[in-house]
């Protein structure tokens, strides 16, 4: 059983759920809750052979909070890029995905003190289907964490298509013929008993992959430090905004107080990989 990868995609969920929402453009994070989170994640990592992590953080954290991006830094964790709000890429210009991409990336570079090498694109929505995007990526860092696959063979014809971008897919099957395929991490990973996990674990080890989960800081959390309260939905209409509250619970709450413990026991004894910018040729095609 070989060691599993653990990356965290730091961002604040409340200001970019409000974002996507049309809530707001941008507004003061949630400094606090979001060193909170880091604090609980930072602890499981040194509880668990005092491991390093990938934090794909996103620019506005390293622009409004950077002394949080140094402390991460300087923890020993790789930070690595989330974009600069956590926009959905592949609806946006070359153009403009090049200007937030150079942003953030000046944000996390002066903040860490790191090269920043990695990037992972929001909700995993970046254009793969024509080259521009992954392209234009190539010219600003090393590797892409944003491919989601069955197989390492498709991740290594996907890296082919560009050169100098070495390509860290996340495995995304499914457990069962006929439903839908299932990806290593994030709500999956909360709701879902160990065993299944641990069965998507296998299969990615299967199809030649080396086991990756990718979780947020909100999942660490069991206080709903980054929910939406019912007054910041009200813009939206009472039936709308209880909607989101609802949806919001499955996110903050369901689930949350049990992450640590299924985490710790799919480590398991093999420990953690480590940060992914220093196992490139054990992760990527
Ligand atoms: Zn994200």
């Amino acid at each position: 059983m070989s060691k599993l990868f653990l990356s965290i995609d730091f961002e604040d969920f409340s200001h970019d759920l409000g974002r996507d929402l049309g809530l707001w453009i941008t507004r003061p994070l949630r400094v606090k809750a979001l060193t909170r989170a880091y604090e609980v994640i930072n602890t499981f990592l040194t509880a668990h052979g005092n491991a390093r992590a990938t934090f794909f953080c996103t620019g506005i954290i390293a622009e409004h909070a950077p002394e949080l991006v140094a402390r991460i830094a300087q923890d020993g964790h790789e930070v690595a890029c989330h974009y600069h709000f956590h926009d959905c890429i592949d609806l946006e210009s070359t153009s403009l995905f090049e200007h937030n991409l150079q942003t953030a990336l000046g944000h996390l570079r002066a903040a860490s003190g790191q090269p920043v090498q990695g990037f992972r694109a929001p909700k995993f929505r970046i254009n793969q289907q024509s080259p521009e995007q992954y392209q234009t990526l190539a010219k600003h860092v090393s590797y892409d964490s944003s491919f989601l696959t069955g197989t390492q063979q498709s991740a290594k014809a996907f890296a082919q298509r560009f050169r100098g971008l070495k390509i860290v897919p996340i495995y995304s099957g499914a457990v069962l013929p006929k439903t839908p395929a299932l990806r290593l991490g994030g709500t999956y990973l909360k709701l879902f008993p160990t065993a299944l996990t641990q069965r998507l674990i296998t299969q990615a080890q299967g199809a030649g992959m080396v086991p990756h989960i990718y979780l947020h800081p909100y999942e660490f959390m069991s206080d709903a430090s980054f929910a939406l309260s019912r007054e910041e939905l009200a813009p939206l209409g009472a039936a709308k905004a209880t909607y989101w509250l609802a949806r919001q619970h499955q996110w903050h709450n369901v689930g949350n107080a049990t992450l640590a413990g299924k985490l710790s026991r799919l480590i398991g004894a093999q420990g953690l990989g480590g940060r992914l910018d220093e196992n490139l040729s054990k992760l990527a095609a």
